[in-house]
């Protein structure tokens, strides 16, 4: 099958979260198993064009109408690894993609659009045949839309569209006259049954025009699929979701676990077995987790200690509970742990915060707190810390608490999307005992992080067999993309 996928992101090139990781690691996977994938991405101005190989001009002039006006843009092609990736660099006069960061400009509804419509456009013009075009939340979610009600009655036909949810969270809400501007009849796409947000009467919404007019769509771990359907996880979108279950499915991400690989990991100061986790290679598994955990010290001023290590790493915005993770350092300093946290914030007050209590704790030697982006020291934390925190209001899959397992690090996590389809509690989880992984809690509060943090850390301390049992748990479990591409090419086929 020929699969494009149209997104905003794509690790590690233009990356800002988890979507980025899902189409790299999830495209590389499908061209492994016999299928042939393109991906098309704007060409930001901060996109790491040094990451990419035979990089070159593909289309130098392709016009697209917007509004009244049409704009000229160049199609570039390049290749990641052995991933095919288009970039559409528009020559608009609102320089849409010169502006230094992916997300966050106050025309970013105008951007994502224009891109979108660029895409479609090229695929057209281009006479390019997919089987599948494949598109990524609110920002590709209008392909749908312009394919129906444009571009297949000029003749352009994938064979079918999937729309992957990533999080339900942003959804891409706008007047019609931006539908308008984009070529489409924006006045009657504010229908209850097409566009209207259910919410907002005057206004559209990107993503339930994806969600109205995609063949499939797909989310990223069964339990988010059932929480986006109630009124709590679906933002507004839960009963557009109902009515659409029969086309909904939760396939639950993988990792890379070429990229994430404690056995070649290039970054770390010590490799050690992760494909080969078993009783025989525990010693040699806890050993390269100590020697990476003594350097992490090092690098990060962290004094010698006996102590466990706790890590978290991750954007620092409401849905991951800032507070909780306040709450998490202060509790595992009581309890006489080390802590450090990477982390960074789109939004000031919550950066500020942080570095308050960065500031805080400066002079301390168990804590460290580092905001910024830093994909080294992330591999450094997930090799060297003893322990991860994840105690998220709402996490659609989470990928840091399968790479934390990858690496031998134990997550402490809130029971909810996927992190509640991947860590199953020591104590308290129905699985059998060689498939619990970790430590759960239910509630998102200062009471369910010290019940779950603490026997945690009473674990490590009193009970080393347990725990390292706790370790090879998680490691042994295969999260690659092997299974979900396979899930993800039924899908296709069907
Ligand atoms: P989300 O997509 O909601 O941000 P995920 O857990 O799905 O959360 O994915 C987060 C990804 O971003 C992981 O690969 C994680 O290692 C990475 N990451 C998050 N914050 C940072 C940071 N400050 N520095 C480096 N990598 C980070």
């Amino acid at each position: 099958m020929h699969i494009i996928h149209i997104a905003s992101e794509l690790a590690p090139v233009a990356k800002v979260g988890g979507l980025a990781d899902v189409v790299h690691g999830l495209c590389r996977e499908l061209n492994q198993q016999g299928h042939s994938t393109e991906i098309l991405l704007p060409k930001y101005d901060c996109l790491r064009t040094d990451l990419l190989s035979d990089l070159k001009v593909e289309t130098p002039e392709l016009w697209v109408p917007d509004g009244h006006y049409s704009f000229n843009n160049t199609i570039w092609s390049a290749r990641y690894d052995d991933l095919n990736v288009r970039l559409i660099e528009t020559h608009h006069s609102q320089l849409y993609f010169n502006r230094g960061v992916i997300y966050g400009c106050p025309d970013d509804i105008d951007r994502f659009s224009y891109f979108s419509k660029a895409a479609m456009e090229y695929l057209f013009k281009t006479e390019k045949k997919p089987d599948i075009i494949h598109v990524h939340d609110w920002p590709t979610a209008l392909i749908p839309v312009l394919h129906k009600e444009i571009y297949s009655k000029v003749g352009f036909k994938p064979k079918k569209i999937v729309l992957t949810i990533h999080n339900m969270e942003h959804q891409g809400r706008c007047s019609p006259q931006h539908l308008t501007r984009a070529g489409l009849p924006g006045n009657d796409l504010l229908d209850p049954d097409k566009m209207q947000d259910p919410y907002s009467f005057n206004h559209v919404n990107l993503l339930k025009g994806g969600i109205e007019y995609s063949d499939q769509i797909t989310t990223v771990s069964p339990k988010y699929e059932v929480e986006i359907q109630s009124s709590q996880g679906g933002f507004g979108l839960h009963e557009v979701l109902i009515k659409h279950r029969k086309k909904l499915t939760g396939i639950l991400n993988g990792i890379d676990t070429t990229f994430w690989n404690p056995e070649a990991d290039s970054y770390l100061f010590q490799n050690y077995p992760a494909n080969r986790a078993s009783k025989t290679t525990l010693s040699e598994i806890i050993a390269g987790k100590e020697e990476n955990k003594n350097q992490l010290r090092t690098q990060l001023g962290l004094a010698p200690s006996a102590q466990p290590v706790v890590g978290c790493i991750t954007r620092l915005v409401p849905q991951k509970s800032p507070a909780l993770i306040k709450h998490a350092i202060e509790r595992t300093l009581e309890k006489g742990g080390q802590f450090v946290l990477l982390g960074s914030s789109p939004i000031p007050e919550i950066q500020n915060d942080f570095l308050a209590l960065k500031e805080h704790y400066r002079t301390r030697r168990d804590v460290a707190i580092i905001l910024e982006n830093d994909e080294r020291l992330a591999h450094w934390i997930f090799a060297g810390a003893d322990m991860f925190v994840i105690p998220s209001l709402f996490e659609p899959c989470g990928l840091t608490q399968l790479i934390a397992m990858r690496y031998g690090t134990v997550p402490i996590v809130r029971l909810t999307g996927g992190l509640a389809d991947t860590v199953f509690d020591v104590d308290t989880s129905t699985k059998p005992l060689g498939e619990r992984n970790g430590f759960t809690f239910e509630f998102p509060d200062t009471g369910g992080v010290n019940w779950a943090l603490d026997r945690a850390l009473t674990c490590y301390k009193e009970h080393p067999k347990k725990w390292h049992s706790i370790i090879l748990n998680g490691m042994r479990i295969d999260h690659s993309w092997k299974q979900p591409a396979k899930l993800y090419a039924a899908l296709y086929k069907e």
